[in-house]
């Protein structure tokens, strides 16, 4: 999910079910067919600037998802674009579309950076890592595929951020992954494996309690340890932020996520997120967004920091609030327990606090007279 401030409501769309890569540790049923029909698109856009504007946001994100969004074809996007116009919000809309990237061409291209989509491209890193996990129907990697199109792009003046997945394969690479992504010239994210509808896809690959923040302690080494031009690296860079002062920014670290994003799925079924597609709120063509938003799963999702006692005497509770109910759902289906990722995050928060506190420990340099 972009990181967005509060201020800006997310509507995350989901034009097709369908993905043409078959990823073995997919959270999701890749293999619908269909595309969001223009009615369901155009009444998701118009009832979401009405609850933005009603709700007093500056700001609409649009976060093009799937399965994989290109799917839906050029068209699709133009006529998204179209309706946007004349709504004529008085509220900012920025457009972010996650994507393998594999169906852009040179129309696409021109669309996206016209409109200045922000585009995150899936890229695990270094060959071996992505082509073992991210393949087509045919069982071969995409890894090339995706380098050849990151070249398109920037021949249209274009370029993507990546989204990494971490598997247990990636653990102990984490120079490797960092120095790969900085080779790329462009910041990067990691999202940890997850299970999600089929449990079984990714069973194997999933992180036991603590590698992953281990994980993200050697790449933040990895990092701040850069001797050329660093490149951004989420969430550590968001972390580091939250713990330096400045607020928290990711959707996981608040003290709900309900009220600020929505998922709209190709039938109108909507979802508080994209990888919430357990727990249906209802559809967007006969609710307006605030009905949605006060199904009863939401209400129970307001009030889970209060309920969250074992977290309260935690020192990192203002800038975490207990993580995610969906990550507590996939690992033990209970949405007001605590992020498994506890000990992860408490592994990362202790580190980047360390290496803050040496920083400030460092001798200041003299000035020179
Ligand atoms: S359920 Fe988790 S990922 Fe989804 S919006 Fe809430 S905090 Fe973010
Ligand atoms: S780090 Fe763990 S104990 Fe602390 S607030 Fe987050 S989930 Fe709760």
């Amino acid at each position: 999910m972009p990181v967005d401030g509060p201020e800006a409501f997310t509507l995350i769309l989901e034009p097709v079910p369908g993905c043409n890569l078959r990823c073995r540790y997919c959270y999701s049923d890749c293999t619908g067919s269909g595309t969001m029909t223009r009615q369901t698109l155009r009444t998701a856009l118009e009832k979401t600037v009405r609850y933005a504007a009603d709700q007093g946001f500056r700001e609409i994100h649009l976060l093009w998802h799937g399965g994989e969004p290109l799917l839906a074809g050029l068209d699709f996007f133009r006529t998204a674009l179209e309706i946007l116009a004349g709504l004529t919000p008085d509220l900012s809309c920025r457009h972010y579309l996650q994507t393998n990237g594999l169906l852009l061409d040179d129309d696409f291209c021109d669309f996206f950076r016209d409109y200045e989509f922000q585009l995150g491209l899936s890229l695990d890193g270094p060959q071996d890592l992505h082509d073992s996990m991210r393949l087509g129907p045919d069982g071969r990697g995409s890894h090339g595929a995706v380098l050849e199109k990151v070249r398109l792009l920037a021949r249209h003046g274009m370029a993507p951020g990546f989204n990494a997945v971490i598997t247990r394969g990636s653990l102990g690479r984490e120079q490797e992954i960092y120095r790969y992504f900085q080779g790329l010239g462009r910041g990067f994210r990691v999202n940890p494996v997850t299970p999600g509808l089929s449990p079984e896809n990714s069973i194997e690959y999933l992180l036991q309690p603590g590698e992953y923040g281990r994980f993200l302690c050697r790449l933040f080494d990895a990092w701040v340890g850069a001797a050329r031009q660093r490149v951004r690296v989420s969430p550590l860079d968001l972390y580091l932020r939250a713990l330096a002062g400045g607020g928290t920014y990711e959707c996981q670290q608040r003290e709900t996520c309900v009220g600020s994003c929505l998922g709209v799925k190709p039938s109108g079924d909507a979802v508080l997120c994209n990888r919430f597609e357990t727990h249906l709120l209802g559809n967007i063509l006969d609710r307006e967004i605030g009905e949605l938003l006060a199904a009863p799963i939401c209400e129970a999702l307001r009030r889970r920091a209060g309920m969250l006692s074992a977290c309260h005497p935690c020192r990192y509770w203002s800038i975490c609030h207990g993580g995610c109910p969906l990550n507590a759902w996939v690992c033990g289906q209970d949405l007001l327990a605590k992020d498994p990722f506890c000990k992860d995050y408490q592994l990362i928060f202790n580190h980047i606090e360390r290496a803050l506190a040496d920083l400030q420990r460092e001798p200041h340099p003299r000035p020179v007279p």
